[in-house]
């Protein structure tokens, strides 16, 4: 099984075997063993569900720090459209972009001139290919994991193709190279992430072998620097060139919204993709053309990196626009895109949850599994440090737990001890 990077990590010393996260975690990557957390790392998905949840702050997200980017001659800053709905006032957005570049970056991309353009070319895809429905978007990489380990029917409805930060990591590099005369290697471009799902993706990128995101600073980080800097600046720089389309994708039924097809839904929080996908997989849902789903609340504005609360952030989607100038983009659709733009290998899917690559063994692993279930209380309780029952009794059968893990099984196992030891006596 590959081992995969995982942005998504546990914070030991902070950790109070609380058991709040397990029940939350929607591949059941979670179980309490020994008083601490531990995250089975074949299953997380990274969506970040259980930094949300966590009461002591244990569970959190690696980013780079933001001294990393000075190991570059020229860096860029690829900035989310979530980024723009962090500050209240409705400031300009080339004000916030000229703090950017104020505090050690050279230049700036919008990722939602990318989004711009990446719908164009998934209108076209969508168009002339025939793919089943719902067509489901692949802009959130927590979405396409969790296709990947939990709806592998669904694998061939994903749009193949790249999302806007890597196009933006493409269309920004190539500038950069251009304008500076160094070396792709010389140029560091940095995602200004509001989830840990794209921070992951940066070292695991979807449909392509690498990723030309050099790493990544969280919201957080970049908002508390520029905050002081935005202030101070009278006359911005006309950096912004992003319309209202590319910004909406910051927002759960932005991408939709873009591609104006009637028969569109849009599904946030991993919760709600998990229960539409099991419809889409069951047939249940047939009048639907294309499904956006993104695994945070309120799309990415609602992303564990951001700073405001995501119904605040998402009504501020809306009116990013309303004291910004904007410039003419350099970036404007062409038909090269199209081809362009595709991912260059399939997505495979990852059987997480199979008890063992012999699949003799593996069906004699599930009846055992089921016998155990048979005889555990059924409570779901989680005081065993797994989510539920039948999570334990595949632990045991997988040889990480017993089943005097279980409270109700050991009490029993004591009772009937005492009473046997009375016997003899
Ligand atoms: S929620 Fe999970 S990570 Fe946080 S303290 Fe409780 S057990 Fe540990
Ligand atoms: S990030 Fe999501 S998938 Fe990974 S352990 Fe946390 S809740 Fe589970």
């Amino acid at each position: 099984m590959k081992q995969y990077f995982h942005s998504v990590t546990l914070d030991k010393e902070k950790c109070k075997g609380c058991t709040n996260c397990i029940k939350r975690c929607p591949t059941e990557a979670i179980r309490v063993r020994d008083g601490k957390a531990k995250i089975i790392k074949e299953r997380c998905i990274d969506c970040g569900e259980c930094i949300r949840v966590c009461p002591y702050h244990a569970k959190k997200a690696i980013t780079d720090s933001f001294d990393k980017i000075f190991e570059y001659k020229y860096k860029v800053a690829l900035v989310a459209p979530s980024f723009y709905a962090q500050f209240k006032d409705k400031p300009d957005v080339n004000v916030i972009l000229t703090a950017i570049c104020k505090v050690g970056f050279d230049y700036v991309f919008e990722v939602a001139s990318s989004a711009e353009l990446v719908t164009e070319v998934t209108k076209n895809f969508i168009q002339k290919n025939n793919l089943p429905k719902p067509v489901i978007s692949s802009a959130c990489p927590a979405v396409v994991r969790l296709i990947q380990v939990r709806f592998p029917n669904l694998i061939a409805n994903l749009v193949p193709l790249l999302a806007p930060i890597e196009l933006g990591a493409r269309l920004a590099k190539e500038r950069a190279v251009s304008k500076t005369g160094l070396s792709p290697e010389e140029i560091g471009v940095f995602f200004i992430t509001p989830c840990a799902a794209k921070a992951t993706y940066i070292h695991e990128p979807l449909g392509i072998e690498k990723s030309l995101v050099d790493g990544c600073i969280s919201i957080k980080d970049l908002y508390l620097r520029i905050l002081p800097v935005m202030k101070q600046i009278k006359k911005p720089k006309m950096l912004a060139t992003a319309s209202t389309d590319g910004i909406f994708w910051a927002k759960s039924g932005g991408e939709s919204f873009g591609l104006s097809n009637e028969n569109n839904i849009a599904v946030d929080g991993i919760w709600n993709v998990i229960k539409v996908l099991e419809e889409v997989e069951n047939q249940t849902v047939e009048d639907i053309d294309f499904l956006e789903a993104a695994a945070c609340v309120g799309g990415c504005v609602g992303g564990p990196l951001t700073v405001t609360n995501c119904f605040v952030a998402k009504s501020r989607i809306n009116h990013v626009l309303e004291n910004t100038k904007l410039s003419p983009s350099l970036y404007t659709y062409s038909s090269d895109l199209d081809e362009a733009v595709r991912w260059e290998k399939t997505i495979d899917f990852e059987p997480i949850m199979k008890l063992d690559s012999d699949m003799a063994v593996a069906m004699q692993k599930l009846e055992q599994l089921e016998k155990i279930n048979d005889n555990l209380p059924k409570l779901d309780c989680g005081s065993c440090g797994a989510p539920s029952c039948r999570a334990l009794a595949e632990d045991i059968v997988r040889g990480f737990a017993k089943e005097s893990d279980c409270i109700f099984r050991l009490r029993e196992k004591v009772k009937k001890l005492s009473v046997e030891k009375g016997d003899a006596q």
